[in-house]
């Protein structure tokens, strides 16, 4: 079968025929429908070999969706045919976490050398892929995979985040984004409809700022070396509530830092350069400024998004690549000037 492989250390992704793969016990083959491409695959692709945590080559790609092609000996709870989207974030499904669905958060992944599909397992950006569990299978019924398959991550985490500071974005409240590309296209949309508060959006680009209106954001800025000041006069001296940070670096960093108000959550989501950080303290931030880094998002959470995307509320914007094309949706990455989340469709 085709399959998109990240083979050598800090050189683009390649298209290779590799063998398919077949369901053991416990586990489900699908036949992938839809594939999504992540900005963190490219920041994996730039870490250097002794910070990569896995052997190559690995299939890329931790946004699946897929039908079920076949099941492996033991499985009972799924059936043949079923359209399910993969949740990514594979934990024990036995620790503390584990059992409330927070597997992104497994306390025994690690020890027991669990990794994410397409960040150490075997990705979906191949014609079949195995899932270890029916666990980590979400039917979606009749949705189209391919506008569905981002909510499994640029989906997932931005919910994730803001279900975080959703008591503090209250009517009058401000919540600011950062970066509306995959992930934070469809944050805007979320805070919309999940929250009150007057979503105001930065990003580097007109352009970008353009999407971020049409996706839902009341207010725009050019995040540059001016963009507390012109974020702090739409919110005034209040500041913002809630702060999504989908870029990370640096700049940004302090941008959400100079924009937050008193009490007001700082959400650092973008993995930036793998440095950046907040510096926190009495006489840093606002007084009882929270900061926090979340990592992907719950299972239930992805049933929660299931179901709002059933009710038509999400409108996630994609570009639609073949496999023979899919090398390329990682170069339109790396260069910017995707709208919205890149998906291959085997
Ligand atoms: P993307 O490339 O689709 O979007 C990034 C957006 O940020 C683009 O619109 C880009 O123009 C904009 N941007 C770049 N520099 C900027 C700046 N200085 N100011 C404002 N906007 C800027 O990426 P994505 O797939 O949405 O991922 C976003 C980030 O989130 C990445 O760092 C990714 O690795 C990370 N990520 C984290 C998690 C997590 O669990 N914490 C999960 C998924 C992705
Ligand atoms: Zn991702
Ligand atoms: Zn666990």
């Amino acid at each position: 079968m085709k399959a998109i492989q990240y083979v050598r250390v800090g050189e683009a992704p390649e298209l290779n025929e590799i063998e398919k793969p077949a369901p053991g016990p416990g586990q489900v083959l699908l036949e992938i429908t839809a594939a999504g491409v992540c900005h963190s695959d490219d920041f994996v692709m730039n870490a250097p070999a002794d910070q990569l945590g896995f052997p190559l080559p690995l299939t890329l790609g931790h946004e699946g969706a897929g039908r079920i092609a076949e099941l492996g000996p033991g499985v009972d709870t799924v059936e043949v045919g079923m359209n399910v989207l993969v949740y990514g974030p594979w934990g024990c499904g036995v620790c503390w976490f584990c059992s409330q669905g927070v597997e992104n958060y497994c306390s025994r992944a690690e020890q027991l050398g669990i990794f994410p599909p397409g960040l150490g397992a075997p990705g979906a950006i191949a014609e079949y892929m195995v899932v270890d569990s029916p666990r980590h299978l979400v039917p979606i019924g009749e949705l189209d995979p391919i506008k569905t398959v981002p909510l499994t991550d640029a989906g997932l985490t931005p919910y994730h985040a803001i279900k975080l500071s959703l008591p503090k974005l209250v009517p009058g409240a401000n919540a600011v984004v950062i970066g509306a590309g995959g992930l934070g296209h469809v944050g805007i949309q979320l805070l919309r409809h999940l929250t009150p508060a007057r979503v105001i959006a930065l990003d580097v680009t007109e352009d970008k700022l353009e999407f971020a209106e049409s996706v839902g954001a009341h207010e725009v800025v050019l995040s540059d070396e001016n963009a507390v000041a012109n974020v702090r006069k739409i919110t005034g001296s209040a500041g913002a509530q809630a702060v999504f940070d989908f870029v990370g670096y640096q700049p940004t960093i302090d941008t959400a830092m100079g924009v937050v108000g008193t009490a007001g959550d700082v959400t650092i989501v973008g993995l930036g350069d793998g440095k950046a950080a907040a510096k926190v303290g009495f006489w840093a931030q606002p007084y009882e400024v929270a900061v926090r880094s979340p990592y992907w998002g719950t299972r239930n959470e992805l049933i929660e998004l299931v179901d709002l995307a059933h009710r038509g509320v999400l409108d996630v914007a994609v570009e639609t690549f073949d496999l023979d094309n899919g090398v390329e949706a990682y170069r339109r990455l790396a260069a910017g000037n995707l709208k919205g989340r890149a998906v291959i469709v085997p």
